[in-house]
């Protein structure tokens, strides 16, 4: 039987293709602004700075001090360079961090943004905003933070070191499969979702042996583009709440720590929807979804304990007691034993089991110890 749904619309314009860069001029105009402030890292501010002098008399300038998770000092200081430049508008180039900045800056101005995606995080595609005040993280959802363009250019991909695309393809992914079991998922999303798992299969062992591989490179573009989607319509749980613990209290790095979770939290709410995971277990094999994933991010060298990305073992419990401190709706219920276990094997670096037994249906689970 067809599952009852609500497909919400698509609010962004996405242009996509090789060269697409040269576009841009032409969406600022056709959103009718005329002064942009082009953002960036300091590790890309050659590239916007580049794009500036493309926009030319579209320009109002450069902010290159975009940084991880959203700190709002930077915020402040970007929003007084807006300011003094006069600006109308952001044209954000880079990864989800520099896509938070803009997303931070139109939230709190009203400003339209031009997102250019330069990895797979997948921002770019939704109303979602994580932000970093005092060592806290917070995330809050605002049609308002949605961009009103994202310019796709598969060639500004190819300077993306293997090792990052391949765990920032890894916290694509993981979009992709809590959409599976998302309690809001429509169609929309589930065929992306798909697809997107599939290209990612292909793309990233090419991309791996030949990183100028343009095919490979345009396959897993267009496959984040799809997780974005996916991340930007519909409600994550498990994954994306031990992700954020881990990044926003314990510092870890966001794409590494994506790409060693995602096989267990896949494997955790397996017993409880393995029919909705099918989709992830028939793209990599091993016989279940989070083992394909974990043997699937093996054979791509990606990072596999979190005790490599700077997490003790006493970390663990802290970890644990923060994750389960809070109820949220997950397919299979969230318990203390069962995220310690989890976490240990995810620190541990072991191909996940599924011995513990989980429900059968798929009514999402909160919990509350
Ligand atoms: P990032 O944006 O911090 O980029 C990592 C580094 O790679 C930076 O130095 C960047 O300049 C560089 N880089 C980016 N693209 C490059 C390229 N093509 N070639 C060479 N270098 C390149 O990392 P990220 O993983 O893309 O984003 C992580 C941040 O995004 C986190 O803060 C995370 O919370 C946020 N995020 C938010 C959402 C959302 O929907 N709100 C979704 C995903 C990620």
């Amino acid at each position: 039987m067809t599952r009852p749904f609500v497909f919400p619309g698509l609010t962004t314009r996405v242009v996509f293709g090789h060269g697409t860069l040269a576009q841009v001029p032409d969406e600022v105009a056709r959103l009718g602004h005329s002064r942009a402030l082009v953002l960036s890292t300091p590790h890309q501010e050659g590239e916007a700075q580049a794009l500036a002098r493309q926009l030319g008399s579209l320009a109002a300038g450069v902010f290159a001090g975009a940084a991880m998770h959203t700190p709002v000092e930077v915020t402040d200081q970007a929003i007084v360079a807006f300011r003094a430049a006069n600006a109308d508008c952001v044209v954000s180039l880079g990864g989800g961090s520099t896509t938070g900045l803009g997303k931070a800056i139109a939230v709190r101005t009203g400003a339209d943004q031009v997102v250019i995606p330069t990895t797979y995080a997948g921002s770019e595609m939704t109303d979602i905003l994580g932000e970093t005040a005092g060592g806290e993280k917070t995330t809050r959802r605002d049609p308002a933070i949605r961009p009103e363009v994202v310019v796709y250019d598969v060639d500004l991909t190819l300077t993306l070191p293997v090792a990052l695309t391949v765990t920032s393809a890894l916290n694509a992914i993981a979009h992709a499969m809590e959409g599976f079991y998302a309690p809001d998922r429509h169609p929309v999303t589930e065929a992306l979702s798909r697809e997107a798992m599939v290209a990612f299969r292909e793309a990233l062992p090419a991309i791996a042996k030949d990183p100028q591989d343009q095919d490979a490179r345009a396959k897993a573009l267009y496959a984040a583009w799809g997780c974005s989607l996916t991340l930007g319509h519909v409600t994550m749980a498990l994954h994306h709440k031990l992700a954020h613990v881990l990044g926003g209290s314990f510092g870890l790095p966001h794409a590494e720590t994506h790409a060693v979770l995602l096989p267990h939290t896949t494997a955790y709410n397996e017993p409880a929807v393995g029919d909705l995971l099918k989709p992830t277990a028939d793209t990599f094999g091993h016989g279940s979804a989070g083992k394909g994933l974990w043997h699937f991010a093996k054979s791509l060298n990606a990072p596999l304990r979190l005790s490599d990305l700077g997490l003790t073992a006493k970390d663990l419990d802290r970890a644990a007691d923060i994750a389960t401190r809070n109820p949220y709706a997950n397919p299979r219920p969230v318990t203390r034993d069962g995220i310690q276990h989890l976490l240990q094997q995810a620190f541990d670096g072991h191909c996940p089991d599924q011995t513990t037994k989980g429900r059968t249906n798929h009514d999402h689970q909160t919990q509350a110890s």
